[in-house]
């Protein structure tokens, strides 16, 4: 799947479309997702075009995978989260329901999140 460069995370990178940041630096960008599935949910996106996890982690230099992983753990430190616990999760391609196809981690944290994934947290 080509990259679409008016996908609405693009566009959020762009600031064309207002987030609640969490934490920014030149590899990544992370904020609250717009519709929680536990009552922390943060998303976490690397600045380069990459469609999924998979595009990522084939084809991004090692400096944008290393700057993106650093960037995903000062976004979960500076909201705490390592204090009880949290859930790094990424949707790949149509099986996984991905919505969004500009690579992303999801960040849930808040509460007991269980052995596995849940739908109605919040
Ligand atoms: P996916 O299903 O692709 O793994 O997840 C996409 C996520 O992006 C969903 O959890 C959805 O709520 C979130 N999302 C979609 N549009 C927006 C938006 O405009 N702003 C924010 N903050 N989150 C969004």
């Amino acid at each position: 799947m080509p990259y679409d460069p008016n996908n609405i995370f693009a566009r959020i990178l762009r600031g064309e479309i207002p987030c609640n940041k969490v934490y920014e630096d030149e590899y990544a960008l992370a904020f609250h997702d717009i519709a929680p599935q536990a009552p922390i949910h943060v998303l976490v996106i690397p600045k380069g075009e990459y469609v999924s996890f998979d595009d990522f982690s084939r084809t991004a230099p090692a400096e944008a995978m290393t700057g993106f992983y650093r960037a995903v753990q000062q976004a979960a430190e500076s909201l705490g989260l390592q204090t009880d616990g949290y859930r790094a999760l990424s949707n790949i391609g149509r099986h996984a329901h991905q919505e969004v196809a500009h690579y992303h981690l999801h960040l849930f944290a808040g509460c007991d999140l269980g052995s596995m994934i849940k739908k109605g947290l919040v």
